[in-house]
């Protein structure tokens, strides 16, 4: 047996510093390349990867780089490994079972008569994965000759690389019962037969040169973590309970938990402890988003390695090497299988490198680190370790001055801020009592029964991102770029008198993503170039970075709201992002609570409602998108959050009149579980997903007993189709058996940004329709 390496990453970002993957896996899917040539362009970046990390100090002989090189989702690679294919895509099986590229690709992504696999969050990520779906009769094979094409290539280049799959634990939790199985059963009663596959996979790794192979089992850290426990300990004392598989000897494995703690989360290292004790050669824990576990914890893991998760996979700022160092060394001299350092989870969700970017503000690069620096920061923390802190004495001390500088840096703390902060008091969260409010918003706006609307952007249509782009570089100037505007919204305002709609919007033009536009007008944040990260598939992000206190320079969208007010007599809805959704889908700054820093993004969304007020919008809409998104894994964390994350909307909503009304959007329709937290927003009208799931939350709506205004989607706007207009009727039939007609709007499921104009038309046309004829039958 080889040991741990004493430095590892768990994952590095897949896309390639600029995007070459996506490019080259769009240009498959357009037929503008083929196969070989995609091949050739994976095989390209997998090599520039392993020699980069090779360039930054990890070895690539000694299983310390991962091969991790989905094409498309870490979770459907394994789904291809196990040859799993629901019933529904039997057809794409090749003759042995083997899942080929293109069958891949049609999972990922459907076909003419299929939807693809349903896509959701990764953990508590922006990262999304393909759900698998899993029946009783599914059948597991162990295929896993791209993952083992990968290792044999690599060794043929003198490299030795560890292999990465999802666990089976996490594998089966991840699932969902394919269509047709039986009621009650549960993905994980396929347990035994998938740990079977498994087995083959490692064995077929193994024969193909690998020496170490990592199985990521971040289930056990949710929820159902603790109950996951024996299921683990089963699955891995078959996987790993022998040294050799039928007379071979097995690669020696890696279990990880990262993004929690595993397990029993009041008895922190338990989990670790019961994988340890099923004869797996190494366990990792997420020190940072975990807990630390105890002495005697540690001690229970015998021979078993631990690999301390203690470089953030999750976020950008630079490490604190002198704490780091500290716990690493009582770690250390606890666990008697050794130590190896790592990232708490895959860098993944991170960008490259910091030394891509051109245009940061001049203090913000030493305060930061990406991927290649976090592979940096692992080398130099097992540096440290090996030969105490002189070895290293350098790096730390750079690391101590960039976090002295950022703490005693002007913008990371505004007094101004503060001090509003200290004296928010529970007033500033309140507002009028609900009835009172719709009472006054009644009569100030005079609509009709079953109020249409819609959630906010219009079609980005290839000219508005043109005129953006040519704004952007210079082409043209910022008065023709305002000219352009004002023609867009002009125009949107007159299409949404012509169809009728009630209460409307300006339609969202000058915004490029909800969350960047208002980084770039709030001070405390910054913009990357080209600080892409993978959302799915080829898609990426790039997340703003939170790194100050926040304020608001000046209003922003007023003049753009006014303007669309003043072309129509019809109530306009200003338009903003919740402060929740804002922290969500940045790199949010890790030196104060989030909710501190809610609350000051609340703050500065309060002063733009003020002057959106002022201006005399009569309804203002904050989008909270991913209010659901930010729920903690465990259920007892859950409360804390809901308190924060609720009050952060209510500070920035609540010090308007009486007579304005806030609206909000979630786009989800799991309902179930938050439906608390949504009625703790106080908003008077909430819009939400309901079309896909047949206006089921109508009924949870019912039940709960919701009192305040609701627009459950009726139009879905995630596919081009165009919905009937009895097909909407029928929708708002459902709603009104559950919703009083007085709280009832009716609107689609979520923004219009990414629809064509021609299906946007024809379908509003028939929302108003059969509004109008659901309004006659009152
Ligand atoms: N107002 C936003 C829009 O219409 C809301 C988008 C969202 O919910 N993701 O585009
Ligand atoms: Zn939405």
């Amino acid at each position: 047996m080889t040991t741990f390496p004493a430095a590892t990453i768990l994952g590095y970002p897949r896309i390639g510093p600029n995007r070459e993957l996506k490019k080259a896996v769009e240009a498959y899917w357009a037929g503008r390349i083929d196969e070989a040539a995609l091949d050739a362009a994976s095989h390209e970046l997998q090599d520039r990867t392993i020699d980069r990390l090779v360039g930054l100090g990890l070895s690539a002989t000694d299983s310390s780089i991962p091969a991790d090189f989905a094409l498309y989702d870490q979770v459907l690679d394994t789904t291809a490994a196990l040859g799993a294919l629901p019933q529904r895509f039997a057809d794409l099986a090749g003759t042995d079972g083997e899942v080929g590229t293109d069958a891949y690709f049609t999972l990922a992504r459907g076909d003419k008569e299929r939807q693809p696999l349903e896509m959701t969050k990764w953990f508590d990520t922006n990262y999304h994965y393909l759900v698998p779906e899993i029946g009783p009769t599914t059948v597991f094979r162990p295929l896993a000759d791209r993952l083992a094409g990968i290792v044999k290539r690599q060794s043929a280049r003198g490299n030795t690389l560890r292999p990465v799959l999802v666990g089976p634990v996490t594998y089966l939790l991840l699932s969902k019962p394919e269509e047709g199985a039986p009621e009650g059963f549960d993905p994980l009663d396929r347990l035994d037969d998938v740990v079977a596959a498994y087995r083959g996979i490692i064995a077929q790794l193994g024969a193909a040169g690998a020496e170490w192979v990592q199985l990521d089992e971040p289930g056990l850290v949710t929820e159902r973590g603790s109950a996951l426990v024996p299921l683990a300990e089963r699955a891995y004392r078959t996987i790993a309970g022998e040294r050799e598989y039928d007379g071979a000897a097995r690669p020696s494995l890696l279990v990880t938990t990262g993004y929690g703690t595993a397990g029993d989360i009041a008895a922190p290292g338990s989990g670790l402890a019961a994988l340890a004790a099923t004869g797996v050669e190494a366990v990792h824990a997420d020190l940072i988003r975990g807990a630390l576990p105890t002495t005697e914890q540690l001690a229970k893991l015998g021979a078993t390695r631990l690999v301390a998760g203690i470089v953030d996979g999750r976020n950008i700022w630079r490490n604190d090497l002198s704490a780091s160092l500290k716990t690493l060394v009582e770690l250390e001299a606890a666990a008697a299988g050794g130590l190896s350092v790592a990232t708490t989870t895959s860098l993944l969700h991170v960008p490259h490198d910091v030394a891509l970017e051109q245009n940061l503000p001049e203090h913000l690069p030493e305060w930061l680190a990406f991927a290649d620096q976090k592979v940096a920061e692992v080398l130099t923390l097992s540096r440290g370790l090996v030969g105490g802190p002189a070895a290293v004495e350098s790096e730390v001390a750079a690391s101590d001055a960039a976090i002295a500088h950022r703490a005693a840096f002007a913008g990371t703390r505004v007094e101004s801020v503060r001090q509003r902060q200290a004296a928010l008091t529970a007033q500033d969260i309140d507002r009028a009592p609900a009835e009172e409010r719709a009472e006054a918003q009644r009569a100030r706006l005079d609509l009709p029964d079953l109020p249409t609307t819609t959630i906010g952007s219009f079609p980005q249509t290839g000219e508005v991102r043109k005129a953006r782009a040519e704004f952007r570089a210079g082409r043209i100037t910022a008065e023709q770029y305002d000219q352009f505007l004002k023609d867009e919204i002009a125009r949107v305002v007159r299409l949404q008198e012509d169809l009728g709609l009630d209460v409307l919007v300006h339609g969202e033009p000058e915004r490029n993503d909800m969350v960047q536009y208002f980084a770039e007008n709030f001070d405390g944040f910054a913009a990357t170039e080209n600080g892409w990260v993978q959302s799915y598939g080829s898609r990426c992000t790039r997340p703003s970075i939170l790194w100050g206190d926040v304020t608001r320079p000046e209003a922003f969208t007023v003049p753009w709201i006014s303007y669309a007010q003043s072309l129509t007599q019809k109530p306009l809805k200003g338009m903003l992002t919740g402060p929740v959704t804002i922290l969500a889908w940045s790199f949010v700054r890790n030196d104060q609570p989030l909710g501190e820093t809610a609350d000051q993004v609340a703050l500065a969304l309060r002063d733009e409602i003020a002057d959106l007020e002022a201006a005399g919008i009569a309804a203002i809409q904050v989008d909270e998108p991913a209010l659901r998104e930010l729920l903690p894994l465990r259920a007892a964390d859950q409360p804390s959050y809901l308190k924060w994350s609720v009050d952060s909307f209510r500070l920035a909503t609540s010090g308007v009149r009486t007579e304005t009304q806030i609206h909000t959007h979630l786009c989800y329709s799991e309902f179930g579980e938050v439906i608390a937290g949504i009625d703790g927003l106080n908003a008077d009208v909430t819009s939400i997903e309901a079309a896909r799931s047949k206006m089921e939350v109508a009924v949870d709506l019912a039940e709960f007993g919701y009192r305040r205004g609701v627009g459950p989607g009726v139009y879905d706007i995630h596919s081009p189709r165009v919905p009937s207009t009895e097909e909407v009727e029928s929708l708002i039939r459902t709603a009104l058996a559950n919703v009083p007609v007085a709280q009832l709007w009716i609107n689609p499921d979520c923004g219009l940004k990414t629809r064509g104009y021609e299906e946007t038309v024809e379908s509003l046309r028939n929302v108003v329709a059969a509004t109008e004829s659901a309004r006659a039958s009152l």
